[in-house]
């Protein structure tokens, strides 16, 4: 007669709570309920006929090794199913001399079957396809990291890191993978410091047509079939046109001094103070703004002989 008691297990033992934990001999709690639950839904499907616990044991077994393909042992894939080692070992070799089992039981082929490979159980020497690595690489530089700087923060040698920014390889390494992947998770959502090579870097990354991190969901970034999602290309350097208007001689495209103008609007700065703040004239801030020059309105003026409404009369600082 086998042992039975709430400590025949050992209480790291995966089949607690489970009604092969009760099976084996364990009394306790959770072993118990689980033996309860599972005995009354077979007695429920048995009744309308349709109790098939067994499945064939081929496909597991096939999955068993196509994990091993991507070197994941048979007892590394009991562990990530949380099964007992010889559960497996009954499915693929077969127990005292008998050959292995035809069939397996639903439960331990799923928890077989939701076993996959990912990043994080891949050992760091097997390859993984290298698409969501570069496109990662290349979403950071975009930003304006420069390479160099992703080189030095990762485990590979910065010209490997370079070579493959530039000219990708068809797959990497799982720990380089797993390395770009959680530098991304780190770096994706920050600015880095607005210094000419930031700028010269995002320059670079848009001449190759390189996208930022928000123009990727990170459930498609893998997805080698998958497109980014670009809307109006974003080419205007906030933080440069922030510190243009705080007075900075800093070169800025002619969309991102539209921009500046329109900030400078935006937050009550007259013509004349943005003009200043821009160093650049008036006039340009009109024209940049889709405004009439003083020189039109007083042309206008002439012809009409109204004057013309000013479009931000509160601040206007031209004299009417
Ligand atoms: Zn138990």
């Amino acid at each position: 007669m086998r042992r039975r008691g709430p400590d025949v297990l050992a209480p790291d033992d995966p089949r607690h709570g489970e009604p092969a934990g009760y099976k084996a001999g364990c009394t306790c709690d959770a072993c118990y309920k689980a033996n309860k639950a599972y005995e009354v839904q077979r007695s429920r499907l048995l009744a309308c006929g349709q109790w098939r616990p067994w499945v064939d044991a081929d496909e597991v077994r096939a999955h068993i090794r196509g994990l091993a393909q991507h070197n994941i042992g048979w007892k590394q894939v009991a562990h990530l199913a949380g099964l007992n080692e010889s559960s497996l070992r009954q499915i693929l070799h077969g127990r005292k001399g008998k050959p292995p089992v035809r069939r397996c039981h639903r439960k331990t082929a799923e928890a077989i079957l939701s076993v996959r490979p990912t990043l994080d159980n891949l050992p760091d020497s097997s390859t993984v396809n290298s698409t969501g690595t570069v496109r990662r690489l290349r979403a950071l530089v975009a930003l304006g990291w420069p390479m160099h700087h992703l080189g030095n923060m990762l485990p590979s040698r910065s010209d490997h890191i370079h070579r493959l920014i530039r000219y990708p390889t068809p797959t990497v390494t799982v720990g380089l993978a797993r390395a770009v992947r959680d530098l991304y998770e780190q770096l994706s959502m920050t600015v880095p410091p607005d210094t000419w090579m930031r700028r010269r870097t995002r320059a670079f990354a848009a001449q190759q047509g390189w996208v930022p991190p928000l123009a990727w969901d990170d459930a498609d970034i893998d997805d080698p079939q998958a497109t980014p999602q670009v809307g109006e290309p974003v080419d205007v350097d906030e933080v440069a046109v922030e510190q243009r208007l705080s007075g900075r001689r800093i070169h800025l495209t002619d969309r991102e001094l539209t921009a500046a103008v329109a900030l400078g609007f935006a937050r009550g700065m007259s013509r004349t103070a943005i003009a200043e703040a821009l160093h650049i004239s008036h006039d340009r801030v009109c024209e940049l703004a889709g405004l009439p020059t003083r020189a039109e309105r007083r042309r206008r003026r002439s012809r009409t002989g109204t004057t013309c409404p000013s479009p931000d009369p509160a601040r206007s600082d031209v004299a009417a």
